[in-house]
């Protein structure tokens, strides 16, 4: 360890020391200060030029290690930004930037006065630092360090270490000192410009989102000069150079209420209020000075539509007169707590109204609003409110009275508007439907109540013949939404965990007692290991999306299997996975299966995609044109659960898919009758005469087998022969392929 006392430089010593300026340039290693210029100059990425300019001073001077630390302003710490080591040290940074966070604040004070300062084993003149130093794998016995100020606070530091005693000669320091200088006022500049980047970033993107119509004048000749993106998205005819009131208000002279006067008359800013009356439209327009170096100055001028700002706090809904929601919100509020009545909130609706637009146009749609508001603002009581959210969602608090006549009055509304619109439109049919909430007794939040009715009207609307259109929010309701929330939670932590399983149920010909094929089928493996079946929370996982992420899963695991036994050395059957309804909505379903069969290694020959028939009424063109493109692939396609819904047998004809799944309830546990041995032997004629495969599911009995192999049908799947498996079982099954 050095025996000489650290030395702390005071900038006014730095005078008395005799290296003048024109000295200090004979001093200065001149080459290495060349060097570091040039690198900063010419390198691009600025750390790459410390960390070169480190490495050449640090071989000159046999030094060990040489540092950059800065203040990270975003993370507020310290941190070392570039650093060369000589040799290994055992990764002494954090320990490094530890010291430093302790002491920068000290630091920054002594720098106030200090050029530079020389450590020696840890101790300067005035602090000892010995336990931070000793606690590195390698210590810098002689260190110098010089700070980077900017506006005398400590941006950063650079350090410059000897891990063996060494005295530091003027010429030393101050090339360092030279090199350090010219390093700050590149780090400095550098960081303003990165932040007058951001600045204007931020800004930038803070008016576009806003859809600000800003523009710049010219002082005298009211001339645009510039123009905000949105400006000229609105005043595509505006032109640079144009005369403002003529772009942006259509007048040929200046406008009278000009906020620009008051700014001419000396005000940095003014703000003024228009109404045009062409565009229907309130606006305020606000100028502020902007000086120009050049002395010409300049205005900006920020014009905003505040109509429907002014609309809502008017309270009113401009199209149907009826109360804004916000005024609804305070007023109901005040009536509830006055009243301490019993109350409910009604959320109502069209059935379909964006159909009524699209068809009649939205000439008829608001003539339909308006109505509907109208009648239903008759039927109120003292003290009952109305109010417009958006579309055809209107709000309404009722006395609890009302609720019993609710189904009547909803009835009632759509006849009445019916009948209006039915001279003019003959197949016009509107249908009202509403959810309720009551409030009684209880202090909620408006929004709560309206959320609550809200998912009442969801019923309501999905049920709309069994509720008349009416739907009751009630406890045992909030309980089964709790219970479905709770179980889509579920869910969603078992598909991260790894708790569905695949299982697969063979298909056999039930002539050669073959296994021709097999369906994957999903389970769910709880915490204790019992298997909860599909049909528990399929429906569930249909509802809320989850299902699209479920059968993912299946296939990527049901992909990977027939992979793996394949490359075992297996014969695997055609395996079929179920397609769910939220997947055939997605135009992309065909593309994703590609890949993930290509993933894998697979043809498409070898998968089968069962759709179960319900999906078929939905959107029947739709669909026929997904199954082409799948079948354009090579995959083999079904319809499954055919014969439970409404399966015309025309529909049949038109289909383009390879099998029919005749569903498992025309065989379960049934006593084939004289009936059902009919009407599966005519759907059975029928599916071969038009060419499909016919495969029957469910089948559980030997007399079903039977029956079904006089119809000279041959492919069964049910629990006679085999349950769904997991497939460690129906690997077992699978013979050596030849
Ligand atoms: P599905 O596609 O019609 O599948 C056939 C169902 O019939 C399976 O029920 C199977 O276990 C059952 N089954 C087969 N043979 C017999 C039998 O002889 N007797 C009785 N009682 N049942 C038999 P599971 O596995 O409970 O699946 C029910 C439904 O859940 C499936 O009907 C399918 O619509 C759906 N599902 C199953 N797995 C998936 C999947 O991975 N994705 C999607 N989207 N749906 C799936
Ligand atoms: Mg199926
Ligand atoms: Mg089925």
């Amino acid at each position: 360890m050095g025996t000489d006392q650290g030395a702390a430089v005071r900038k006014s010593e730095k005078d008395k020391q005799d290296f003048s300026p024109e000295q200090q340039v004979v001093n200065i290693n001149k080459e290495l200060f060349d060097y570091s210029f040039a690198t900063i100059s010419s390198e691009r990425n600025f750390y790459q030029a410390i960390h070169k300019i480190f490495e050449e001073v640090s071989l000159r001077f046999s030094l060990d290690r040489s540092t950059l630390m800065e203040w990270d302003k975003v993370n507020r710490k310290i941190r070392v930004t570039s650093r060369w080591v000589r040799e290994d040290d055992g990764n002494d940074l954090e320990k490094m930037e530890q010291s430093a966070s302790i002491n920068w604040f000290i630091m920054e004070q002594y720098y106030q006065e200090l050029e530079y300062n020389i450590l020696t084993g840890g101790k300067d003149g005035k602090e000892d630092y010995g336990r931070d130093i000793y606690a590195m794998n390698k210590v810098p016995v002689s260190a110098v360090q010089f700070p980077i100020l900017d506006s005398g606070k400590m941006a950063g530091v650079l350090t410059f270490e000897s891990w063996k005693e060494r005295d530091w000669s003027k010429a030393e320091i101050a090339t360092l000192s030279s090199i350090t200088k010219m390093i700050s006022s590149y780090m400095l500049r550098r960081q303003m410009k990165a932040e007058l980047e951001a600045e204007y970033v931020v800004g930038k993107k803070a008016m576009d989102v806003q859809n600000l119509i800003y523009y710049v004048v010219g002082e005298q000749d009211y001339r645009i000069r510039y123009m905000s993106h949105y400006a000229r998205e609105c005043y595509p005819d505006a032109k640079y150079g144009q005369l403002c009131y003529e772009a942006f208000m259509g007048r040929k002279a200046p406008c009278q209420a000009c906020p620009i006067k008051a700014c001419q008359a000396g005000e940095e800013q003014s703000i003024v209020e228009t109404y045009d009356s062409e565009e229907d439209n309130w606006y305020t327009l606000t100028a502020s000075v902007m000086d120009r170096e050049s002395g010409a100055r300049q205005f900006l001028l920020c014009k905003s539509n505040v109509t429907a700002f002014l609309e809502r706090v008017k309270g009113e809904d401009q199209l149907t007169g009826v109360l804004s929601y916000e005024k609804f919100k305070l007023e109901a509020v005040r009536i509830i707590k006055k009243e301490k009545g019993s109350f409910a909130l009604v959320f109502m609706g069209i059935q379909d109204f964006s159909r009524i637009n699209d068809e009649y146009g939205y000439e008829v749609g608001d003539q339909v609003l308006r109505k509907f508001a109208e009648e239903v603002t008759i039927g109120l009581r003292d003290g009952e409110l109305i109010c417009r959210i958006k579309g055809d969602d209107f709000a309404i608090l009722v006395n609890r009275r009302s609720v019993e006549r609710m189904s009547q009055r909803v009835g009632e509304l759509s006849s009445t508007l019916t009948d209006l619109f039915r001279e003019r439109f003959p197949n016009i049919s509107i249908n009202c439907f509403a959810g309720v909430y009551d409030i009684s007794g209880r202090e909620e939040y408006i929004s709560r109540c309206l959320d609550r009715a809200m998912k009442a009207r969801k019923v309501a609307l999905k049920n709309i013949y069994e509720t008349g259109g009416v739907y009751v929010y009630s406890k045992e309701f909030e309980l089964q939404e709790k219970e479905r929330e709770e179980t889509n939670r579920t869910m969603k932590n078992c598909l991260q965990r790894g708790y569905f399983k695949v299982y697969f149920q063979p298909k056999v010909d039930i002539v050669t007692n073959e296994i021709i094929g097999a369906e994957a089928l999903v389970r769910l493996v709880d915490k204790d290991q019992h298997i909860i079946s599909p049909g528990r929370f399929i429906p569930l996982a249909e509802e809320s999306g989850l299902i699209v992420e479920i059968d993912k899963y299946v296939y990527e695991e049901t992909f990977r299997l027939i992979k793996k036994w394949q490359d075992e050395g297996r014969k695997v059957p055609l395996v079929s996975v179920n397609v769910s309804r939220l997947h055939l909505l997605n135009d992309n379903l065909p593309v994703y299966m590609k890949s993930l069969s290509d993933k894998y290694g697979l043809k498409p020959e070898q998968i089968e995609l069962e759709i179960t028939e319900s999906v078929f009424f939905e959107d029947t063109e739709r669909l026929v044109d997904m199954i082409k493109q799948m079948k354009d692939i090579g995959y083999i396609t079904s319809m499954d659960d055919f014969g439970a819904g409404f399966s015309t047998l025309s529909l049949m004809k038109s289909l383009p898919v390879d099998v029919i799944k005749l569903d498992g309830g025309f065989f379960l546990k049934n006593q084939l009758d004289g009936k059902s041995r009919a009407v599966i032997s005519a759907m059975m004629q029928l599916a071969e005469n038009l060419g499909f495969k016919v495969v029957s599911e469910g089948v559980e009995t030997m007399e079903q087998v039977e029956f079904i192999r006089e119809q000279g049908s041959r492919c069964v799947q049910g629990f006679y022969f085999y349950k769904p498996m997991p497939p460690e079982e129906f690997e077992k099954l699978l013979k050596p392929s030849e």
